[in-house]
């Protein structure tokens, strides 16, 4: 038989996940003048975008601005969305085997890691994942809520996620107001009692994962002083000559800085852990060890605790210490690093170590929680070389049920509710009208029922108008 990848005979490929990574991974295979390929993309959720619309800050529009992108490679012809159906429940990997020649995994890291100490379970401490989902409307998130009502805040880690949700706490609400943030969201920072925001890098300046862009915005967040200690700043200094220049000279910059009582105020406290969660019935205090830096395994600077503890006051306590990637059914999977075996993207078999013909994997889920959604351009067009390599080398699956319209038959029967990229923008038109009645860059549905209700109901009113234009009479022209 031909290879695939002709007009008479397509290529078929099956992209699980709708982020960043799956939506470059379309576009590679788009680019290629010389090959037919026919995309479908799933998602479990309605819409696409993945950590665009649900991880990147609501005050960062100018970034989820990338959309516009992943429109143009949605659009395209030979590319269809099936929303709302969960891979493993409503499709599994034996129907992508059936329908695809290749199937590309790209379900990201959506799960938390934890600290493991005692307190972590109390009320009032939760995982960065959440608060996150929460303030961007992820329907995973809608039953959520964080007690904003106490005065101190501990943001455990060092990354740019807990840039973030400092950033999001200390805003003044009016501007937060102007974004696409979750009502439920900015109604509880209305009501924010929160007045500082204390930040915890277990090891040292120079080994902080955020960049200097977000620092900068930290920085510049209207009526709040962000205060960085000079002590460990000092002795950081000293060490291996480790760290981004610009976020250094920055972190300097701050610590000279005079605080002017503003009305909140963040700390970035370098070379501290937390230890231990106190409360009775919630979170109260936090207990925080003193670190000092050695010379670990590969020459890599790890903390370790000096043995001066201190007792801090913590009303809430998030922890933004890293994503983890989930195991998906019928998946090989890699519990230690949270990601799924592979070789340049090429998923390797659990067992034998072997590339499984056909199965690749992208993004977060390939390689680990790291990188900026840039990251993901170089990372899709390598497993999408390895995919097109073994399709020129024949090592493809030939799938028994490979006409488009087989898919469609086969979501009618499981999903029926399954929402296309039309239906989408359908819902994104709704969500830019509510947002735009209240002034809003966007209002969004935070629920999976409500999103499509709606979607029922406006698709219901088109219909109804166009068959109103069909039907109505055309008046006849006078003379
Ligand atoms: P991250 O950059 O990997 O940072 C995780 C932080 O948690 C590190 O400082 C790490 O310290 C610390 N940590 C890990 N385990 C810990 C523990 N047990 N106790 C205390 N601290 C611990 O992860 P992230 O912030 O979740 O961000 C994920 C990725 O998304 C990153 O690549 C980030 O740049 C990107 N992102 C980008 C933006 C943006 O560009 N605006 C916004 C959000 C996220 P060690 O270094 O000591 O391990």
């Amino acid at each position: 038989m031909s290879r695939p990848g002709s007009e008479e005979r397509p290529l078929r490929v099956a992209i699980v996940g709708a982020g960043p990574s799956g939506f470059y991974a379309a576009e590679h295979l788009q680019e290629r003048t010389d090959l037919v390929a026919l995309i479908d993309m799933y998602d479990r959720l309605p819409t696409p975008f993945g950590l665009v619309r649900g991880g990147v800050a609501p005050d960062h529009q100018k970034i989820k601005s990338v959309t516009r992108v992943y429109d143009r490679i949605a659009t395209h012809s030979h590319f269809r969305f099936f929303g709302n159906v969960e891979f493993g429940r409503d499709v599994t990997d034996a129907d992508l085997a059936d329908h695809y020649h290749a199937a590309i995994y790209a379900t990201g890291a959506r799960t938390d890691r934890r600290m493991g100490i005692p307190g972590e379970e109390l009320a009032g401490s939760h995982p960065a994942t959440e608060f996150v989902g929460w303030y961007n409307a992820h329907p995973d998130f809608h039953d959520a809520r964080f007690d904003l009502s106490g005065a101190h805040v501990v943001i455990v880690g060092n990354g740019n996620v807990a840039i973030d949700i400092a950033r999001i706490l200390a805003s003044p609400p009016e501007l937060l107001a102007e974004t696409d943030i979750a009502d439920e969201a900015l109604a509880a920072l209305r009501a924010s009692r929160v007045r500082t925001i204390t930040v915890l890098g277990r090891r040292g300046p120079a080994q902080a994962a955020f960049t200097a862009k977000e620092l900068k915005g930290l920085a510049s967040v209207p009526d709040t002083d962000v205060v960085v200690e000079a002590g460990a700043l000092a002795a950081d200094l000293g060490g291996a000559g480790e760290g981004d220049a610009r976020t250094l000279e920055l972190l300097r910059e701050l610590a000279d800085r005079t605080r002017v009582g503003a009305a909140r105020e963040i700390h970035l406290r370098f070379l501290a852990s937390p230890v231990e969660i106190l409360g009775a019935e919630r979170v109260e205090r936090l207990v925080v060890a003193e670190n000092e830096l050695y010379e670990g395994s590969r020459g890599r600077l790890r903390a370790r605790p000096t043995g001066r503890y201190e007792t801090i006051p913590a009303d809430l306590v998030l922890r933004a210490i890293g994503y983890r990637g989930v195991a998906l059914p019928g998946v090989p999977f890699d519990e230690a690093h949270g990601v799924i075996p592979n070789a340049g993207g090429r998923m390797l078999d659990g067992v034998d170590g072997r590339p499984i013909p056909g199965e690749y994997v992208v993004g977060w889920i390939k390689r680990g929680p790291q990188g900026i959604i840039g990251t993901n351009k170089p990372d899709a067009q390598e497993t999408v070389e390895a995919l097109l390599e073994d399709l020129t080398a024949g090592h493809l699956r030939e799938p028994y049920r490979p006409a488009p319209a087989a898919v469609e038959e086969l979501l009618r029967r499981r999903k029926p509710d399954y929402v296309t990229y039309e239906d989408w923008q359908i819902i994104d038109a709704m969500e830019r009208q509510r947002g735009a009645e209240s002034g809003r860059a966007r209002r969004k549905f935070t629920r999976v029922e409500e999103m499509l209700d709606a979607l029922a109901e406006r698709k219901d009113s088109i219909e109804a108008a166009d068959e109103a234009l069909e039907t109505a009479e055309v008046p006849e022209r006078p003379g």
